[in-house]
């Protein structure tokens, strides 16, 4: 699979066209300004988008999720069941020992 959209000059996530500097004024490898204006995402967000637009969408339906940390690259509505943990933060799950019965995910991101 290639991934082509790093070079991209339009976001896949929500259709902006203007990019700004990323974190600490970074620039992306080719030299443009990575962060989506409209919906902030980076160039990881759209990458992440990228792949799972490959997938057929009944392969991610079915799926019971856990989402460590928010990513605008991923719709919660392509899953069955969509679970955010933030570390330190909101439904903080401790990785080590996470406090779910077995199984209880089919994808963990
Ligand atoms: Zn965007």
């Amino acid at each position: 699979m290639i991934l082509s959209n790093t070079r991209q000059s339009k976001c896949n996530i929500c259709g902006g066209t203007q990019f700004e500097l990323g974190p600490n004024d970074r620039k992306s490898s080719t030299g443009k300004p990575p962060r989506c204006k409209r919906c902030r995402s980076l160039e990881r967000h759209r990458q992440l988008r990228q792949v799972y637009a490959q997938l057929p969408d009944s392969y991610l339906t079915g799926l019971e999720v856990l989402q460590l940390s928010p990513d605008i690259g991923v719709d919660p509505a392509w899953f069955s069941s969509y679970e955010v943990s933030v570390f330190q933060g909101d439904n903080s799950l401790d990785l080590e020992a996470i406090d779910r019965t077995d199984a209880s995910y089919d994808l963990v991101i």
